[in-house]
């Protein structure tokens, strides 16, 4: 895999990598680095909470269990002082609540272990290229194109005919096209405010937004662009 570089080929990205399993930590470190990311690692929560809130990292992965404070407790505080740096999660395979929680909290990704090295430095330059953005206004992901001005959709060069609720929705699912988004954070970002959270308005909206898409590209529910994650709630599937 090419290192990532954003146009400048001496772009480094910093990683703080927070993760109190020895043999984890090593390949982990060991990995990224050899995929042109700049990697310092902590193995407890308070250092890791301290270097995190530090501004020197361009991204953060985050073990959840940790000595000293836990890796959500850190992601809380930094969302609450108002650090938008990325964080990705790294979750036991069972943890499904603490994932939830985690995306609830302002994760932007999570990869549940045991992970290869490959998705996770997958995972971590697909958040830096949508912090950087295009500059155009469009949003181009597999056969579709959002222009976010025009406030338009296109599938294969064909117009979708969406309501404005409908386009928000796919705008932010779109905009995180590869990370899972659970329902709770669809209904504050697209509704604005809150719903009772067993309220099925995200699941009809996804899919009024399906049908409309596959009587273009005619496509089942497993072959739509909009991925069900059973339990925690949908994915935009990233273009090949
Ligand atoms: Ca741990």
């Amino acid at each position: 895999m090419d290192a990532p570089h954003h146009g400048n080929p001496t772009f480094r990205p910093r990683v703080l990598l927070v993760e109190d399993e020895v043999k984890i930590s090593d390949f982990v470190r060991a990995g990224l680095a050899e995929r042109g990311f700049d990697v310092e690692a902590c193995s407890d929560g308070n250092t890791g909470y301290e270097r995190a809130s530090s501004g020197a990292f361009d991204v953060i992965v985050l073990d959840i269990m940790l000595p000293g404070r836990d890796g959500l407790s850190i992601l809380r505080e930094l969302r609450s002082a108002g650090l938008a740096i990325p964080v990705v999660l790294l979750t036991a395979r069972n943890e499904l609540g603490d994932r939830i929680e985690g995306l609830n909290l302002g994760a932007d990704d999570y990869v549940a272990k045991p992970f290869f090295v490959e998705e996770l430095a997958a995972r971590i330059q697909a958040l830096l290229r949508r912090v950087a953005g295009d500059g155009s206004g469009r949003i181009h992901v597999g056969n579709l194109v959002l222009d976010r001005l025009a406030r338009q959709v296109t599938c294969s060069g064909h117009a979708i005919e969406l309501t404005g609720r409908e386009f928000n929705l796919l705008e932010f699912l779109m905009r995180s096209a590869g990370r899972v988004l659970t329902r709770k954070q669809i209904l504050e970002h697209v509704w604005g405010y809150d719903f009772d959270p067993s309220t099925n308005l995200v699941d009809v909206c996804i899919q009024r937004i399906r049908r409309k898409i596959a009587l273009i590209e005619a496509s089942d529910e497993a072959g739509s662009p909009i991925e069900s994650v059973r339990g925690v709630g949908y994915r935009f599937r990233q273009a090949p």
